[in-house]
């Protein structure tokens, strides 16, 4: 076991990411009783303790409902504070004094990507980064060559058992119930193969468009934001073969695996999108082109999965906000009954969140009567209406501990951008969609001999299209 960090530093301190998600997952490691090392606030807006304790107070009441409760006045109370910009060394020297007493800390990178390289260089030439851990948020470099630098950079300061890439899908319950369904069941893995399974589909729909973050987005879109990260570890989660262990590399080993058979990117399987009044949004540009939807067919030139296209769609402005996941079964090899089977009929369906989490399975059964004839049923093998922990906390939590089975690795993180920047840079058109509808009508054609596309539910049931 390797020894647990004894302080959290977080750069960013007064940033969204921190309120939204940070510091309620902090209150939620105290009242686990899994933090009690102090949390040391970095932020360049002149701010004392106490106005860093009212931005945490003031994110606990609005995302967990209250500052009050016994965990939120503990965490309060380990909290400090250092104030300073990134650009300079003294604030580096500051935070190297508070502290003095950790002898593992684990500094956070709320912080805009483009700091990320100068701050982990001030932090290896201030001393502060000796025995340390690193948690770097995404995105992870915008391709290839930008991800590459960024690694080195790191490696130059820490080693890379001690850096944390987080892509916080992998640290979500339902991501987590998928692969737990996957290999703590005997009779799937027998199925999960090209013998039996005709297609996968993965879909990734918000209902929100850029709200306000369009100057952010018109730098990344789509793919980037999403896909790069996001939507291949789900395809790395349904198509890796059996870890030896859960824990640790072993489960890296198999994912990055995944990554690499992905074949060669060819153009004709996109399809970008654009939501109609994205150009009208603030920071977007008049004539933008950038896609605020895609959908793309991925072949893994593996003995597994040969020949079996994985289809991903991403997508904002779209009828409902959610990400399923659907491995759709061959048909039946013999038209028993007069009444042909559907496509569709026999799948398995993952509801990865929002609220809904679902696993279910797709059959069909006979209608009461005369006639052999059927009707299509879902059976649920698990549903639930929440997420028991948010990916947040459990990251955090592995972080400090050194664990990192559930953040991206440095080939997988490269492998995924070798994936994606032959996608990104097909380029080709953007095709206009209505808010509110399932993207681009081109998109349609690239499922058409495989059923189409199927379209998660609102509320989390299955029979969506
Ligand atoms: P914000 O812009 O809200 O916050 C950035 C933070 O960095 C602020 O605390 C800001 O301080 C600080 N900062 C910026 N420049 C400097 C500087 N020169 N010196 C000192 N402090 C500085 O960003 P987010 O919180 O949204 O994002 C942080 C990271 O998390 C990014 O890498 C982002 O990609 C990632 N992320 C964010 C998500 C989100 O939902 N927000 C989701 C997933 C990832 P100040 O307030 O003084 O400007």
């Amino acid at each position: 076991m390797s020894e647990r960090s004894d302080a959290i530093v977080l750069l960013g301190a007064t940033g969204d990411l921190a309120h939204r998600k940070i510091y309620p997952a902090l209150a939620a490691m105290v009242r686990r009783g899994k933090l009690d090392a102090p949390v040391i606030g970095v932020a360049r807006s002149g701010w004392g303790l106490e106005q860093f304790r009212d931005r945490v107070r003031d994110s606990l009441v609005k995302r967990t409902g209250s500052a009050d409760t016994p965990a939120a006045g503990k965490l309060l109370a380990q909290l400090r504070y250092v104030d300073g910009d990134y650009q300079s060394a003294e604030t580096f020297a500051r935070l190297k004094e508070a502290l003095k007493d950790a002898r593992r800390p684990l500094f956070y990178l709320a912080i805009p990507p483009s700091l990320f390289g100068l701050v982990v260089k001030l932090l290896g030439e201030s001393g502060c980064a000796g025995n340390a851990r690193v948690v770097v948020e995404k995105p992870f470099g915008r391709d290839y060559a930008s991800a590459k630098d960024l690694n080195k950079t790191l490696h130059q300061v820490f080693g890379e058992s001690s850096i944390f890439r987080i892509d916080h899908f992998l640290g979500k319950e339902p991501v987590q119930n998928l692969l737990y369904f996957r290999f703590a069941n005997s009779f799937l893995e027998p199925i999960w193969n090209r013998n039996y399974i005709e297609s996968v589909q993965i879909t990734m729909a918000e209902t929100i468009g850029v709200e306000g973050r369009g100057k952010f987005y018109e730098e990344v879109g789509a793919i980037r934001d999403v896909v790069q990260n996001h939507l291949l570890e789900v395809v790395a989660s349904l198509a890796m073969d059996p870890p030896v262990g859960y824990w640790g590399e072993a489960q890296r080993d198999e994912r990055i695996k995944v990554l690499r058979a992905i074949s060669p990117f060819s153009g004709r399987s996109l399809v970008r999108g654009q939501y109609r009044g994205y150009r009208g949004e603030t920071g977007v540009a008049p004539d933008s082109g950038v896609e605020t939807y895609a959908a793309m067919q991925l072949h893994l030139n593996s003995w597994r999965w040969q020949g079996v296209p994985f289809f991903l769609r991403a997508g904002k402005s779209l009828p409902v906000t959610a990400t399923e996941v659907m491995v759709i079964l061959k048909a039946p090899p013999q038209q028993v009954f007069d009444e042909p089977v559907p496509p569709q009929s026999n799948y398995f369906r993952f509801r990865l969140g929002p609220d809904q989490v679902a696993i279910a399975a797709g059959a069909r059964t006979k209608s009461p009567g005369e006639r052999m004839a059927g009707e299509e049923v879902e059976l649920y093998v698990c549903n639930s209406t929440s997420e028991a922990k948010e990916a947040y906390e459990r990251l955090i939590g592995d972080a400090m501990g050194g664990d990192a089975t559930l953040f991206a690795r440095e080939d997988s993180v490269e492998a995924a951008w070798a994936i994606c920047d032959p996608i990104i840079n097909t380029g080709g058109p953007v095709y206009r969609y209505e808010s509110g509808s399932w993207g681009p009508r081109e998109a349609d054609r690239m499922v058409a001999a495989y059923g189409g596309w199927y379209n998660p539910s609102q509320n989390g049931s299955g029979c969506g299209s």
